[in-house]
């Protein structure tokens, strides 16, 4: 079972969601249960504006604070951008790299992401890399050739000492925001696979390490069995994750 193996990690994603202002009424709820949390790592990815409120209302907890974009580009003539530095230094231990709203709404490319996973790994930074396929894509038959090729160009030039710190995340788009949650059984499948790439990629010893998320309407109604399956090792939440009450219910289905 994958508990044996690597961490369970639930990532909620605020999205563009919570003024810092309302960050501390919600880690209070978060904090009250903190101490029933022992079998999962917890991740609040904020906006990066949000990030020093969510550091300092999540100080001496076990919850981790994360990003949710990052700048291909060390430092520099990048308006608008924020560098993985400028994310550690304010206290981000984790950013999302490659989520669907960002290749859709930014154009970010494949290349783009193989670039913000390489600099977010070099500055200590644990990458969420998202992949997933279109409603269209996944109707077609082609969710598995998609997701791997996503894979492959994500970790591109990746060494293994390095793509072991990672966490990937399977996103189907169809399944983002929409409340049409894959099924365990497809969110297993795709899973699955994700890991046999990192297997060719890596090994076996590697690809065993390495954490997979599944994304996508995740509610703590779904939670429990979709996190039962053996490929799943987690969740990146969004919706839910907006509500405490709603993202402590789907931690403690990880934690069962
Ligand atoms: C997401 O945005 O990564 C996500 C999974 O959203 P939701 O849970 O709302 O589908």
């Amino acid at each position: 079972m994958n508990r044996k193996y690597r961490k369970t990690v639930i990532a909620g994603n605020w999205k563009m969601n919570i003024l810092p202002s309302e960050v501390k009424p919600y880690a209070e709820i978060l904090k009250a249960a903190a101490g029933r949390v022992k079998f999962c790592d917890v991740v609040i990815c904020a906006p990066a504006v949000v990030i020093p409120a969510a550091v300092k209302a999540f100080k001496d907890t076990r919850i981790s604070i994360g990003a949710q974009d990052v700048s291909e580009h060390d430092a520099g003539a990048y308006t608008g951008e924020v560098s993985a530095a400028q994310l550690k230094d304010a206290g981000a231990k984790y950013v999302i790299i490659g989520h669907s709203e960002c290749r859709e709404y930014h154009g970010e490319t494949d290349r783009a992401v193989n670039g913000k996973v390489k600099v977010a790994l070099e500055t200590g930074l644990t990458p969420i890399v998202c992949v997933g396929e279109t409603l269209w894509q996944h109707e077609a038959g082609a969710s598995l050739d998609l997701v791997r090729a996503q894979v492959k160009s994500a970790l591109y030039g990746i060494p293994a000492e390095k793509a072991r710190k990672l966490i990937l995340a399977y996103e189907p788009i169809w399944a983002i925001g929409t409340g049409m949650t894959a099924t365990p059984a497809h969110a297993q499948e795709i899973c699955s696979q994700m890991r046999a790439v990192l297997r060719e990629m890596y090994g076996a010893r590697i690809a065993r390490a390495i954490t997979i998320q599944y994304g996508g309407s995740m509610n703590p109604g779904n939670a429990a069995e979709l996190l039962a399956q053996p490929d799943i090792d987690g969740g990146l939440i969004g919706g839910a994750s907006l509500d405490a009450e709603k993202f402590l219910a789907i931690i403690q289905a990880a934690n069962q």
